[in-house]
């Protein structure tokens, strides 16, 4: 078999993507190979193909126990034998597994990190033919990554231990240099071919939300797409706690994770997530890494997340079927404070000396920075994320809550200005609150107790609305002409522009006044970029055979133990519903049914098609 009938077969794909089959074709040379590709682009295949054409065992590192049972659950229900090591086995279950290894069953092997150097292990590895050792996740051995873990660090010394090198491949979708450099040097990879594609994902929407009232803004949302997963992800264990309650009061069907639950309870209520037993899990950011789950159709944010890395991570958990889907992040000012807190409070870094602590606890801050510009900033949302991750966009994708509302060029030179003379004359020295209600004419004991009723720009921006006021100090951030402190009293101060204000003009790109109250519902339009393939098209009839495609890929999960999307993905399903195939050779055209596929569950779904069209 060569890999154009692997991927037909086992997984069910006409074509490969883009740096798939470069990476595929680099490895069966016998060359090492480092893959940074963004969530959902497809490394899985990279290393599961070779694998299945080299003659040996490939070993596949993965950070988490519930990543590795995903996987294999896939593969082997795609009809591939594969197996995992790691703690979650009884200890007769790992020699059992340990044994079939050992006799040559598995050509792709899953093991913990850990395992690797234990003698049990090293009994295994150093008599079999052990041609591939793939790490997924290799950010995991960078410590610069949001994931660093020591055990990865272990993979280097088991390869040295080996009686022959074999191939090492790294996968990730990290993009940052400092991380990419860390895992070629510290996995010792040997002029790896290196392939990085666009971290953009195109089937992803996303919006930031200003609302005043974060719940009610989400539960509409949920309302609106009430037959859709998703994760809602709070900066909180309390938060999380608190809006899971109310939402379960208002109705809705959704569960919570976070670390201070059991470890029985968030192994629930994770499977009760993945297994569509329960559409929504309300998270903090420790729920999700290695988390596979296809069909998630929105991540949600009830709050901002403390870098861009991490939001984008997050927020990349949605859609990984390439289906559209959303990610919209509801944003309060007050999420900066709690942020700065943890920064502040950050008890992992507690080893590094007093002067590196300094450097890191800067570094979080200027990152803190960059994802607050990120939720005011009127340019295009999708664009800014590419640029910080040092891509060039095209300013306008058409697919974001900035490119879908229109805007209009205001003059805010008037206020620009009153702002800055305002900093200047009370001598930087206050907050961005204090500087606000000054300009606004606020009669508030605070603003008497510091006698900014005296200054001489108390009250010139009376007849200007405050969240206008605050628009205008936000960009005047992004722009430079002012800046605010990350110390503990966040103070604004004149930034390196703020002198050239005298002679210009300040246009801002501002929301039109009606668009501000119509943005939450346009979300929902325009989808289908780069001819998508959407449940959004649907007809009703189409609607409703999916909804029976679902219910019978539900019952079959049950049967087999798996989850759903492990069954057919939901792209599968709508492509199935487009296609409406009657015969094998139609199905078996559809994208992600193979023949294994076909083989257990084809007939069950093709006489689900056609009794849905003869009772229609
Ligand atoms: P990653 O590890 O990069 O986040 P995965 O390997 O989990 O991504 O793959 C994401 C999804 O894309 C899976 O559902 C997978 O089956 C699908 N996929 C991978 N390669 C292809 C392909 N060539 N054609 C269609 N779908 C693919
Ligand atoms: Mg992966
Ligand atoms: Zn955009």
């Amino acid at each position: 078999m060569d890999k154009y009938e692997i991927l037909r077969k086992y997984f069910g794909y006409d074509t490969f993507r883009n740096a798939q089959e470069t990476l595929i074709d680099n490895i069966l040379e016998g060359k090492d190979a480092l893959g940074i590709m963004p969530t959902g682009a497809g490394k899985s295949l990279c290393y599961q193909i070779p694998a299945l054409l080299m003659d040996g065992i490939t070993l596949v590192i993965s950070p988490l126990i519930s990543l590795m049972k995903d996987q294999v659950g896939s593969l082997n229900q795609a009809g591939i034998h594969a197996a995992f090591l790691n703690s979650s086995l009884t200890v007769n279950q790992y020699y059992k597994a340990l044994g079939f290894a050992k006799q040559g069953r598995y050509p792709i092997i899953y093991v913990a990190p850990e395992r690797l150097v234990t003698d049990e292990f090293l009994d295994f590895a150093l008599n079999s033919n052990i041609v591939m050792v793939a790490v997924d996740e290799a950010h995991c051995v960078s410590q610069w990554g949001q994931d660093f873990r020591p055990s990865y660090l272990k993979i280097v010394e088991f390869i040295q231990r080996l009686p022959k090198r074999p191939i090492v491949s790294a996968f990730t979708a990290t993009a940052t240099k400092e991380v990419r450099d860390d895992i070629i040097d510290i996995l010792e990879l040997q002029s790896p071919m290196v392939i990085t594609t666009g971290f953009d994902r195109n089937n992803l929407y996303f919006g930031v939300m200003t609302v005043k009232d974060r719940y009610s803004a989400i539960r509409n949302y949920l309302e609106a797409h009430n037959s859709d997963s998703g994760i809602i992800y709070c900066l909180t264990r309390k938060q999380v706690e608190e809006v899971c309650e109310r939402l379960l009061k208002d109705g809705f069907l959704a569960t919570r994770y976070h670390a201070g639950l059991s470890d029985e309870e968030r192994r629930r209520n994770q499977d009760d997530f993945i297994y569509d037993r329960i559409p929504i899990i309300v998270s903090t950011s420790a729920f999700g890494m290695g988390i596979d789950k296809s069909n998630v159709r929105f991540v949600l944010h009830y709050g901002m997340p403390k870098n861009i890395e991490s939001y984008y991570q997050e927020a990349g958990r949605a859609g990984r079927d390439g289906e559209p889907a959303e990610c919209i992040l509801y944003y309060s000012s007050r999420d900066v404070i709690t942020n700065q807190l943890f920064i502040d409070n950050n008890q992992d870094n507690i080893e590094l000396d007093a002067v590196t602590r300094a450097m890191v606890k800067e570094r979080d801050k200027e990152r803190l920075k960059k994802m607050t510009f990120y939720c005011f900033t009127n340019e295009c949302l999708r664009d800014y994320i590419l640029k910080y991750f040092g891509e060039y966009g095209s300013n306008y994708c058409g697919n974001c809550s900035n490119c879908m509302t229109q805007f209009e060029q205001v003059d805010v030179t008037e206020i620009a200005r009153a702002l800055i003379s305002c900093v200047e004359s009370s001598r930087q020295r206050y907050g961005t609150t204090v500087i606000i209600d000054t300009v606004h004419g606020a009669n508030t004991a605070k603003i008497k107790s510091y006698r900014m009723n005296e200054n001489p720009y108390y009250s010139v921006l009376s007849k200007v609305p405050t969240y206008r006021i605050r628009q205008v100090l936000n960009y005047l951030q992004l722009e430079e002409y002012l800046f605010v402190t990350s110390d503990d009293y966040a103070v604004v101060k004149l930034g390196v522009k703020a002198k050239e204000i005298d002679n210009k003009q300040i246009l801002m790109k501002l929301a039109k006044e009606s668009d501000r109250e119509t943005k939450e519902v346009r979300t929902k339009s325009k989808k289908n970029k780069a001819g998508i393939l959407g449940k959004e098209q649907f007809t009703e009839n189409e609607e409703s055979l999916f909804e029976r495609l679902r219910g019978l890929r539900t019952e079959i999960a049950r049967e087999e133990k798996v989850p759903p999307y492990i069954v057919f993905s939901d792209k599968t399903l709508t492509h199935m519903c487009m296609v409406k195939p009657t015969t094998k050779q139609e199905m078996l055209k559809v994208s992600g049914v193979g023949e294994f596929k076909f083989e257990k569950y084809g007939d069950r779904f093709l006489s689900c098609i056609e009794k849905f069209g003869s009772n229609k």
